[in-house]
């Protein structure tokens, strides 16, 4: 049974959790000049959800899909070079959980 867990893809563990999508505020945003020289990019390894992605653009940045966010805060809490910038959604906007 617990190699079964280790087979779910990322859209099959967050299937409980809806989202409401704010098109006019993205919560997450990354600040270009301390990302590109950030070498470890350890955001793209700890979130959850997988939101940071390699920038298909720049291979020195990365892009925030702010969309998927559990809003957990573990990315602000690691990246101890501040280039995120994290707010809460709008109200009644963000994380939704189906169940719980
Ligand atoms: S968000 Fe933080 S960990 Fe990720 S690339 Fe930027 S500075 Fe590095
Ligand atoms: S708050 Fe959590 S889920 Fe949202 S981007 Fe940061 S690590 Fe990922």
């Amino acid at each position: 049974m617990g190699s079964e867990l280790l087979e779910l893809s990322l859209e099959d563990k967050l299937y409980r959790t809806r989202f409401e999508t704010d098109s006019d505020f993205h919560h997450i945003t990354v600040k270009d000049p301390v990302c590109r020289s950030c070498s470890e990019k350890l955001c793209l390894y700890i979130c959850p959800a997988e939101v940071y992605k390699p920038n298909p653009n720049d291979s020195h940045l990365v892009t925030a899909h702010y969309e998927n966010c559990l809003e957990c805060g573990t990315c602000r809490v690691m990246c101890e070079q501040e280039g995120i910038e994290w707010r809460f959604p709008n109200g009644s906007m963000g994380v939704k959980y189906r169940y719980g």
